[in-house]
């Protein structure tokens, strides 16, 4: 799978032009393509690619509770009845801008579950951590506290995005290495509590400066699943690259 994530990017009317552009390029995608829009684009971009098998739109946030007085959020009900298929969850900047953590996510991710969204959950620890060798410590806690109260069936339909922080944005990608080693180490903690069906089948994918010129071979690491790409998502022609480089 390969997702785009806009960020706070883009006005509608852009949107539709690089929706149009990257359709156009590559009518028909090897692997699942995700446009992760603004709010106030899901509905218009969702219009374009409605029906086509391997084009999906994903929310960028979502609320918790089910409806009720919280002034400027969405409701995973709200998103359903718009088409929509995925859901971003626990993305670095909202931990950091919006305070959630990951007893929050978790409530989020079974909020989307309940309803039959799929959510894309973003972990990845910090410079810091990564300096003092603790990211699999950070990422299993991560993980275990947002994602453990699931049960197998649940779990299957949850895309998990690695994004270590110091990647984002920045243009230090991991190396395929290390985000080989993240990854494995991800889907060994989902098979030891899930079963290794649900562990083997479940979607990784890295993020943090995936550009052209790397998406290739860090998608050919064995337990790199695809990509969730900001910066390069925002331009036809490098996301029409990243898409093509998953074979
Ligand atoms: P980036 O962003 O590709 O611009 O590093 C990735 C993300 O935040 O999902």
């Amino acid at each position: 799978m390969v997702a785009g994530n806009w960020k706070m990017n883009t006005t509608p009317s852009e949107g539709k032009a690089l929706v149009r552009a990257v359709m156009e390029k590559v009518p028909n995608p090897a692997t699942r393509v995700v446009f992760g829009v603004p709010a106030i684009q899901l509905l218009g971009i969702q219009e374009l690619v409605k029906g086509h098998p391997n084009y999906a739109v994903a929310a960028q946030n979502m609320h918790q509770e089910e409806s009720g007085a919280y002034t400027g959020e969405l409701s995973a009900a709200m998103l359903v009845d718009a088409g929509i298929e995925y859901v971003i969850l626990g993305h670095s900047e909202r931990r950091d801008y919006a305070g959630e953590d990951d007893d929050l996510i978790n409530l989020k991710i079974n909020r989307a579950l309940k309803h039959g969204l799929k959510p894309i959950y973003c972990c990845g620890e910090k410079l810091d951590i990564r300096q003092a060798g603790n990211q699999e410590i950070v990422v299993g806690h991560q993980i275990e506290q947002a994602l453990s109260s699931l049960d197998p069936e649940q779990i299957s339909r949850v895309v998990i995005a690695y994004e270590p922080v110091w990647a984002i944005g920045t243009g230090m990608t991991a190396s395929n290495e290390q985000a080989q080693q993240m990854h494995a180490y991800i889907r060994k903690m989902i098979s030891n509590q899930f079963g290794s069906e649900v562990g083997n089948n479940i979607t990784i994918l890295y993020g943090g400066s995936v550009k052209p010129n790397n998406a290739r071979e860090l998608f050919a690491e064995p337990d790199v699943d695809g990509g969730l790409v900001g910066g390069a998502s925002l331009e036809a022609d490098s996301f029409a690259a990243i898409i093509e480089a998953v074979r």
